[in-house]
């Protein structure tokens, strides 16, 4: 798991690493360094509150791309725009586009208009017009709603199973198989999932974050799965271009980081008592939903950042690990924090309601902030500001 870049006035030199297995450090000498670590999805409370992991994108993305760009000085865009995604209650997946069939509410009324028999041609359009339509109907007392696939051919039926193990469906379709669910037969049921962080590191059109011989491609900068596979080739490709011409800068101009960050690691490991990284997590996802959620204003935001800060600091002098496994997951608690941070100081400078970005306090949408909103840092000193697109 790697853990930190490390750059040398303004240019990338390398990055550090950890064994999750046994307790060993690795330090990267690096020319260039291209980052493809995902999006950030643990910050806010999953579906299941009580199962941390059951996350449509993996445990395992939780802004450590982000985070150590914006610690080594690189900018971030728009954190503070969350976004929403919607598919099955509970065993949260996406593939909501790989469904045959039509949502539906208890009454059997299609919710969306766009068609009322399965359809392998386009599935369910209501899906990717209004991810919020299951929730909508929930608190307009009509729910619950599901994906219908009763009537759906047998080639159809074959097709849709086809793909979903091709998206990487194959746990539903175990659990679908261990419950006797028969899709043919049984509706199920279909919810808007929660909140999760937003935003990117910015890059531009050859992958080249703000940082010399800094790279980013994939969830982490422009997304979705045709943007992964896009980005990284064509920042794999700058990034070998790039070093080709450029002198190696030996990593240990970073001893001093280096070993404050070895020092940070030991002392969780160290620890025999104190906040494990799930406490840590689930401190932070309350926070974020409670005061960064699905409604902000001033004095709410300015409040959670001032927990926010507090938990960070917290977690930074008690988290305890008791194996390396633990400890690379105390580090990425500790890079949500820093997430959190951040999204809590722009949704504050966002003083208006986009999207699902809203402020009863700013209600109306300011077509002058159409704008890309940027945090970066130098020296632990923050600016924010806004850019054209
Ligand atoms: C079920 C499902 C269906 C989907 N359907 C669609 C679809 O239809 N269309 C579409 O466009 N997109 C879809 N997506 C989204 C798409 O899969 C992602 O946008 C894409 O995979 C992102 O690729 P990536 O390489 O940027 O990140 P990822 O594939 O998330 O890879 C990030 C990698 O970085 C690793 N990592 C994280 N932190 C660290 C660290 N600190 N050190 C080392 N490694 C680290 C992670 O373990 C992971 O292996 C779907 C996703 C899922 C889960």
């Amino acid at each position: 798991m790697i853990l930190d870049l490390l750059q040398k006035n303004g240019t990338v030199v390398g990055a550090l690493g950890i064994d999750t297995r046994q307790d060993k450090v690795y330090i990267f000498q690096a020319k260039a360094v291209l980052l493809g670590t995902g999006k950030c999805s643990r910050l806010y409370p999953p579906l299941t509150p009580g199962w941390l992991f059951n996350d449509p994108h993996g445990g395992t993305q939780t802004g450590d791309g982000r985070a150590m760009a914006y610690r080594a000085g690189a900018e971030l865009q728009n954190l503070e725009m969350p976004q929403r995604h919607i598919g099955p209650k509970y065993f949260t997946k996406f593939g909501q586009a790989t469904w045959v069939g039509v949502v539906r509410d208890w009454e059997g009324k299609p919710i969306g208009t766009f068609t009322d028999k399965p359809d392998p041609r386009y599935g369910d359009m209501i899906c990717e017009v209004d991810k919020l339509a299951p929730e909508k109907y929930h608190q307009a007392g009509r729910g619950p709603v599901y994906m219908d696939c009763r009537g759906i051919r047998e080639e159809d039926l074959q097709y849709m199973n086809h793909w979903m193990v091709h998206e990487g469906n194959v746990s539903l379709l175990d659990h679908i198989m261990e419950e006797d669910i028969e899709l043919r037969k049984h509706p199920v049921e279909f919810a808007t999932y929660p909140l999760r962080g937003g935003g990117l590191i910015v890059a531009n059109e050859k992958s080249e974050a703000s940082l010399t011989g800094l790279y980013s491609a994939g969830d982490e900068s422009f997304g979705d799965i045709a943007a992964a596979a896009t980005f990284g080739y064509i920042g794999g490709e700058n990034a070998a271009g790039y070093v080709l011409n450029v002198q190696e800068t030996d990593v240990e101009e970073n001893r001093s980081r280096i070993e404050d960050k070895k020092e940070m690691m030991k002392r969780i490991r160290g620890q025999s008592i104190g906040p494990d990284w799930k406490e840590a997590n689930v401190a932070l996802q309350q926070t974020m939903q409670d005061y960064a959620g699905k409604v902000r204003n001033e004095s709410l935001l300015l409040q959670g950042l001032h927990h926010v800060r507090r938990l960070k600091d917290k977690a930074g002098q008690s988290l305890m690990a008791q194996n390396p496994h633990e400890l690379g997951r105390c580090l990425e608690v500790l890079n949500m924090l820093d997430i959190g941070e951040l999204t809590f100081l722009l949704a504050l400078d966002r003083k208006e309601t986009r999207n699902l970005h809203v402020r009863p306090d700013y209600s109306y949408t300011d077509p002058r902030l159409n704008k890309a909103h940027i945090i970066s840092q130098t020296d632990g000193k923050i600016k924010v500001e806004w850019r054209d697109y």
